[in-house]
């Protein structure tokens, strides 16, 4: 029976939920572009966007999604010709090294494949092998989002220091940033990329590169004008700082985005927040697979996002529930089992962002109720674990 009255409740991995304070934020007339206003507002988004990635170095904001932010960080730092190592976890360093490869860039793959984060002992045997000490780069996803990997970029750091390689090291928080604990300048990150639309609570539309002081030296001549961090950082126009038109109504919602996650929320609150969900998830989807063939895709919890899981049905299993879900008024995110496959035996649920209990354990009891209805094997009463959880927090 159709039963999806009311809101629909979307738990895929990004675009997540956007809060209706920054849907309201971005309802207003078109502002004066060359106004004081706008420009002290931006000048405090960027202030803060950096308090988010926990670093002093630059920011750049760019119109454009995680895909342009990756291909802004690589044309700002590396030329045709130049070799980097890409570092891959699932899914996501494949587009990141594709990309690279079509501006003529020499990459490297080193592949930990579907299930895995990265070793670091097999990374510092890379970066010891003949021709490595040619790495310009060593390029890394934080978190994977087909995966849902979460890598530990700290021990990335250690080990290009400990090796004595002076590669940069860059990052793609996309999925990450404002979920998970990220310290860009403790950890010693050379280039955080980022978007608005995962962790930042804003519609798709704004890229976001950040670059320390040493990643700021180590530039090259940047190719395209358009992402050319020079001009960005040198405005002494305003317009100048996004190459034209800046976003107006983006940053309106980023701003409000920002005050709810920094300013009432707080980030290590929004940390923990993230993590006491994905807990709940996992010991809903750890209880169901008792019975029936529902695993973690990560099977180490301490190696696991507390922003996307990744889960394995059995055969076609997947596929059947997202559908029942999809009719009920929930959707859930396709699974990336590899690059050939396709998404019948896996889902994702993105919990990143704006959500609540009600929001996680509704998403949770929906998935169960499907699972009983599909008679999908599985052990009833996730969603009492689940609830444990949430009740213990
Ligand atoms: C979503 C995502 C991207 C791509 O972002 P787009 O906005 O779709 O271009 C890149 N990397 C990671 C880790 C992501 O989660």
């Amino acid at each position: 029976m159709k039963l999806s009255r009311g809101r629909n409740q979307v738990a895929i991995p990004g675009p997540s939920i956007i809060p209706d304070r920054v849907l309201n934020a971005m309802h207003q007339a078109a502002p004066d572009i060359y106004g004081e206003a706008l420009i002290s507002m931006t000048d405090g988004i960027y202030r803060d966007l950096k308090r988010v990635a926990r670093t002093d170095g630059e920011v750049i904001v760019y119109l454009g999604n995680g895909h342009a932010a990756w291909e802004a960080a690589l044309s700002n730092l590396l030329s045709p010709g130049d070799r980097a190592l890409f570092i891959s976890t699932g899914r996501f360093t494949h587009g990141w090294a594709a990309m690279a490869q079509a501006l003529g860039i020499d990459v490297d793959l080193l592949e930990f494949g579907f299930e895995s984060d990265v070793d670091p002992d097999v990374l510092a045997a890379r970066l010891r092998s003949e021709g490595a000490e040619n790495y310009r780069a060593v390029l890394l996803v934080q978190t994977d989002t087909a995966s849902s990997v979460s890598n530990d970029i700290r021990a990335v750091r250690n080990v290009l220091d400990a090796v004595g390689h002076p590669a940069l090291l860059m990052v793609d928080c996309v999925a990450s940033l404002g979920c998970e604990p990220f310290e860009m300048d403790a950890w010693g990150v050379d280039v955080t990329v980022a978007a608005c639309q995962k962790g930042l609570m804003v519609p798709p539309g704004l890229a976001f590169t950040f670059h320390s002081a040493r990643a700021n030296a180590a530039r090259v001549p940047c190719r395209s004008p358009y992402w050319d961090w020079g001009p960005r950082m040198d405005a002494e126009v305003f317009y100048k700082r996004f190459c034209g038109t800046p976003p107006t109504h983006h940053l309106f919602g980023l701003r409000t985005a920002l005050d709810i996650l920094l300013e009432e929320e707080g980030l290590e609150q929004a940390w923990a927040r993230h993590e006491i969900f994905a807990r709940a998830i996992w010991a809903a989807v750890e209880h169901w697979g008792q019975e029936g063939n529902l695993t973690l895709n990560i099977s180490d919890a301490s190696k696991r996002s507390t922003a996307v899981t990744a889960i394995r049905t059995g055969p076609g299993e997947a596929k059947r529930l997202r559908a029942w879900c999809s009719d009920m008024g929930l959707t859930l995110g396709v699974g990336f089992v590899a690059p050939d496959a396709d998404g019948d035996s896996m889902f994702r649920i993105g919990h990143m962002g704006h959500n609540n209990p009600p929001m996680i354990l509704g998403t949770l009891a929906t998935i169960e109720a499907g699972l009983v209805a599909l008679k999908i094997p599985h052990k009833t009463g996730g969603i009492v674990a689940a609830s444990g959880i949430i009740a213990a927090a």
